[in-house]
């Protein structure tokens, strides 16, 4: 199939670990490189965010990146790119209405993208299939008025819902947010996110240790809702061990940077800063190293659509203490690949980690389950084959059907 997929903030090439560059570009790259694989013709379609990209790139992996012209050639928050999503849609359809490559189906990631792509197809009669990766729902649940999400987010969100010819949700809590807000179930289709099994695997090489120190690493954005405030609370409570964070800016910046500057504050008045290192952003090839290296990785987001780092922990063999929200209620399994917790919770963190760190037979039994789950159900092959069955499902439906005389 000719697949156009929309990704307007979240480039699949981008360098990950910034503020707006993390689980989603990771996905685009990903699902478009599997099903690249699998055989299908893919153009990923990201705004032109510097005057250096050229308009389209061939990735290694087997699919184009275009660059669209919409706004200026230079970063800008995603929160104020609304307004250049107009220009962003009829690029897409004077591109795909030329007559040089028409995709039989677009997919969206984020609602934005979602906007331009169903602008475009209603123009040229492209079916939209829409992933939202985040919701403005729990995001100004969780973050009140500090949300920066433009107005009307939310309404626009829900008329996506029953616009575009299908859903696909990664969770189950997401279908539940979904459903709440009034897209109806029927319209929807779960396929989680996928663990690139080839780069997150147990056996390779590993970053270096701390002599005498087990090894508790989080990984992630260094926004406050990923919960590192409340990881480095938890250290507290567990002794003998070093708390690493990767994620932020890259290592030779992240002295100024405001969140991290937070972090540290926060280790000193915990009296644990001797024991809390943030090393930066690390390139996604140098992530399994980081995995490998802990004894336990730990995800404690206050609330997370999907959740790549823990399925990433888990490729590599590494026991999971993950809060029980989004999709990591799917992807860690209470008490057999990791154990859950309560967002926000500080002491039940430590809790759970010091006890996992204390118990090395619990922690075989849970690294040797999350490494057959991983492989099992989260191959990005698997995710691109269900994603796949849902473009031709909505191709097909849109096909006029043939009246036999
Ligand atoms: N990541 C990375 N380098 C970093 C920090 C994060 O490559 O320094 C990757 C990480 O491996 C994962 C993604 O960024 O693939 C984060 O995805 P997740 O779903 O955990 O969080 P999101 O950023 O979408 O909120």
């Amino acid at each position: 199939m000719r697949i156009a997929m929309i990704s307007e903030h979240a480039s699949p090439l981008a360098v990950l670990g910034g503020e707006d560059a993390g689980g989603q570009n990771t996905h685009v790259a990903e699902l478009a490189a599997a099903l690249a694989a699998a055989g299908h013709d893919v153009r990923v379609y990201t705004r032109r965010d510097s005057v250096a990209l050229p308009v389209s790139v061939r990735t290694a992996d087997g699919y184009d990146v275009v660059h669209v012209p919409a706004g200026p050639p230079e970063p800008v928050g995603k929160d104020t790119l609304l307004p250049y999503m107009e220009p962003f849609a009829t690029w897409l359809a004077q591109q795909w209405g030329s007559g040089e490559w028409t995709p039989e189906v677009a997919h969206a990631h984020f609602w934005m993208s979602g906007l331009a792509a169903l602008n475009a197809g209603r123009r040229t009669g492209v079916p939209v299939v829409q992933t939202y990766h985040a919701l403005g729902t729990v995001k100004r649940r969780h973050q009140g008025i500090q949300d920066t999400s433009p107005a009307g987010r939310v309404d626009y969100e829900r008329i996506l819902g029953v616009a575009v010819d299908r859903v696909v949700a990664q969770s189950r809590d997401e279908v539940r947010e979904l459903v709440a807000m009034g897209v109806p179930r029927s319209r929807m289709t779960v396929v989680p996110s996928g663990v690139n099994l080839r780069a997150f695997t147990p056996v390779g090489p590993v970053a270096e240790r701390v002599d005498g120190l087990a090894r508790v690493l989080t990984v992630g954005r260094l926004v406050e809702r990923k919960g590192f405030g409340e990881v480095i609370r938890a250290m507290r409570a567990v002794p003998d061990a070093e708390c690493v964070v990767v994620g932020g800016p890259p290592a030779g910046a992240i002295d100024d940077d405001p969140q991290a500057r937070r972090l540290w504050a926060l280790a000193a008045a915990c009296g644990v800063a001797d024991r809390v290192r943030l090393v930066g952003a690390v390139p996604r090839e140098e992530m399994g190293r980081w995995y490998r290296s802990a004894d336990v990785l730990v995800a404690a987001p206050w609330y997370e659509p999907f959740g790549l780092t823990p399925l990433e922990g888990m490729a590599c063999g590494v026991p999971v203490v993950g809060t029980a929200v989004g999709g990591i209620v799917d992807t860690v399994v209470d008490g057999l690949t990791g154990d859950l917790v309560p967002p926000r919770d500080p002491d039940a963190l430590g809790a759970a980690i010091h006890r996992l760190l204390a118990d090395r037979e619990r922690r075989l039994a849970y690294a040797t389950a999350a490494l057959d789950r991983a492989r099992e159900r989260y191959s990005w092959t698997r995710t691109a084959a269900q994603v796949a069955e849902v473009y031709a499902a909505v191709t097909a439906a849109r096909r006029p059907t043939r009246v036999v005389a």
